[in-house]
């Protein structure tokens, strides 16, 4: 019997990790709704597709960072019952420092990578309650922990990916619904470009191919892991982290200021 996957929605599918997630997930069996600005290039990607597996492939051109385009993307998600993934992927990045950046380009940023993301979770989450099923990949970056690195709104930014899909997952535990939160490290895509920086400048030992960072976190989902950094070889690292965090848990709130924060006499 045919394993029936339902539809994948994947933002941000016109080039990049996005686009190697829809060829992949077509491998898989799902139909695909694919999701950016650019018509032209999605057809081309959803073409390519339909072509080797024989999947149904709809596009829907939108501007994520626009109001009324959002709103007819999260009207889909809304009202699609055979939607059972939704892969928030589409984001901007930036390389330059806080003061060399345009605020206008900051803001548009947020809109996409943080609005956008949280406005197509809403329209998508209850729905997959309702059904008891359903995922939800975001994509983060491994500047969510590292934002030191690159621009710090986009670090900010990705930040908020990863709180929001842990409150998320929190949430959602009991209902069927599965989160997953991906950090990528540097990734052989258009992004570093368009943020200001080729990746032909970066060292080729920290950047990987979309193809094998796209096929390790497939293999996390497969494994049902929350949180999955393709590029962290020692995962136990990760780990402490998490344990660190999670040791703060029921102490950070309290009637009382601690000892050290009191006044010397
Ligand atoms: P990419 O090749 O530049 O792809 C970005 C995608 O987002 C494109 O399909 C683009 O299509 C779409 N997009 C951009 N602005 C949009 C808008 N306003 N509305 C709708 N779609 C929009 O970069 P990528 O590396 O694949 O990035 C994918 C995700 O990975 C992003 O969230 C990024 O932050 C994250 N990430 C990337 C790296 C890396 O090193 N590459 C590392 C960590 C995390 P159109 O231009 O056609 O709209």
């Amino acid at each position: 019997m045919t394993d029936i996957k339902g539809t994948a929605v994947i933002t941000g599918a016109s080039s990049g990790i996005g686009a190697v997630y829809a060829d992949r997930l077509a491998a898989r069996g799902y139909d695909l709704v694919l999701v950016a600005r650019s018509a032209d290039k999605l057809e081309q990607v959803a073409d390519r597709i339909r072509a080797r597996t024989g999947r149904q492939v709809d596009i829907l051109a939108a501007d994520l960072g626009n109001a009324v385009d959002l709103a007819s993307v999260e009207d889909f998600l809304k009202t699609t019952p055979d939607v059972t993934l939704l892969v928030n992927n589409a984001g901007l990045g930036g390389a330059l420092p806080l003061v060399e950046s345009d605020i206008e380009q900051m803001t548009a940023m947020i809109a996409l990578n943080v609005t956008a993301l949280t406005r197509l979770t809403y329209a998508a989450v209850p729905e997959f309650i309702a059904r008891g099923t359903g995922t939800i990949v975001n994509i983060a970056s491994i500047v969510a922990i590292n934002p030191e690195t690159l621009n710090g709104v986009y670090g900010g930014s990705k930040a908020f990916v990863l709180a929001f899909s842990q409150n998320l997952k929190h949430e959602l535990e009991g209902t069927g619904v599965h989160v997953q939160v991906v950090l990528p490290g540097a990734t052989a895509t258009d992004f570093w470009a368009i943020a200001g920086k080729p990746v032909e400048l970066l060292p080729s030992a920290i950047v990987m191919s979309g193809e094998d960072l796209v096929d390790a976190s497939l293999v996390g989902l497969d494994r049902g892991e929350f949180v999955t950094i393709p590029s962290l070889q020692d995962g136990r690292l990760y780990d402490a982290y998490e344990t660190a965090r999670q040791a703060m848990a029921g102490k950070l709130s309290g009637s009382v200021p601690a000892t050290r924060y009191r006044a010397a006499s």
